[in-house]
């Protein structure tokens, strides 16, 4: 009840703020904490294994940041968010109407590090073709759509979601059960994530987040059935330790049903 509280208070635009302008959204230098987050995906999505129908975001939020390496290897992309606000700015973006928030340094950045000379406006018109729908979800529902996706996903996608809404351990491990509901077996599953962060700041919202270890996530994903195939975490450097958040590091996790 307290979390649900808080993402009330939620504001999109100071989240983005806080999260993907300078200082980290940096792309001087892949020591920053975004060029790390899109480079752990380009690597993992540039093997081709990782591909099919339908891949769905979890937690989405008002980003599209983690959808750019993946969309070259889906027909479909459904983004999702539990809060009506984070659909509706993402809906702006993929729409392409004013006021929408400025991806293209991201994915001018995506283009460079996947090395294959592809125009940027190439990659924003396929992302925003492939991203067809934008649904509610709460992952504290063992059917976290509502209704069983059919067919279920091919990849399953979340980014700093899970341990953002989960009170403690025990319900970090039930949200990722759930949504492995969503994949079908033997598909891929890839998280991004925050080490040892208790709480974040989203305009007037303060949200609570788990602390996690390394080893937490992958003691979560063997208890919710998934198979780990590579785990990677970054140390927030301290010029990136803004007050935005208590994070201490960021892991990627690629694990497959
Ligand atoms: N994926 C984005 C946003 C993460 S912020 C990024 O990488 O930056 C955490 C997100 O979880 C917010 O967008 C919030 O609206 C969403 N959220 C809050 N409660 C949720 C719930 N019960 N189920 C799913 N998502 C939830």
């Amino acid at each position: 009840a307290a979390l649900r509280d808080g993402y009330e208070h939620f504001d999109p635009r100071a989240y983005l703020r806080n999260n993907y302008l300078p200082p980290r959204a940096d792309f001087s230098s892949e020591e920053f904490v975004v060029p790390w987050k899109l480079r752990c995906l380009a690597e993992t999505f540039a093997s081709g294994e990782i591909r099919g129908r339908t891949l769905i975001d979890v937690g989405s939020g008002p980003t599209i940041y983690q959808l750019l390496s993946a969309c070259d290897h889906f027909e479909e992309i459904v983004a999702t968010d539990y809060l009506a606000v984070n659909r509706e700015e993402l809906g702006r973006w993929a729409r392409g109407e004013p006021g929408a928030f400025d991806w293209s340094p991201f994915i001018q950045h995506v283009c460079k590090i996947e090395g294959r000379g592809e125009p940027w406006q190439d990659k924003e018109r396929r992302l925003r073709e492939r991203l067809r729908r934008i649904l509610p979800i709460d992952v504290h529902r063992p059917e976290p759509l509502g209704a069983p996706l059919r067919p279920p996903a091919d990849a399953l996608l979340s980014a700093f979601c899970l341990e953002a809404v989960s009170p403690d351990r025990a319900s970090f491990v039930r949200a990722l059960t759930h949504v492995g509901n969503l994949l079908r077996p033997g598909g891929h599953a890839l998280l991004l994530g925050a080490l040892g962060e208790s709480f974040y700041l989203a305009g007037a919202a303060r949200l609570p987040v788990v602390p996690l270890e390394e080893s937490d996530v992958r003691e979560a994903l063997a208890a919710a059935g998934f198979a780990l195939r590579e785990l990677r975490s970054y140390a927030m450097p301290p010029a990136l330790r803004t007050g935005v958040d208590d994070v201490d590091g960021v892991f990627f996790a690629h694990a497959q049903k």
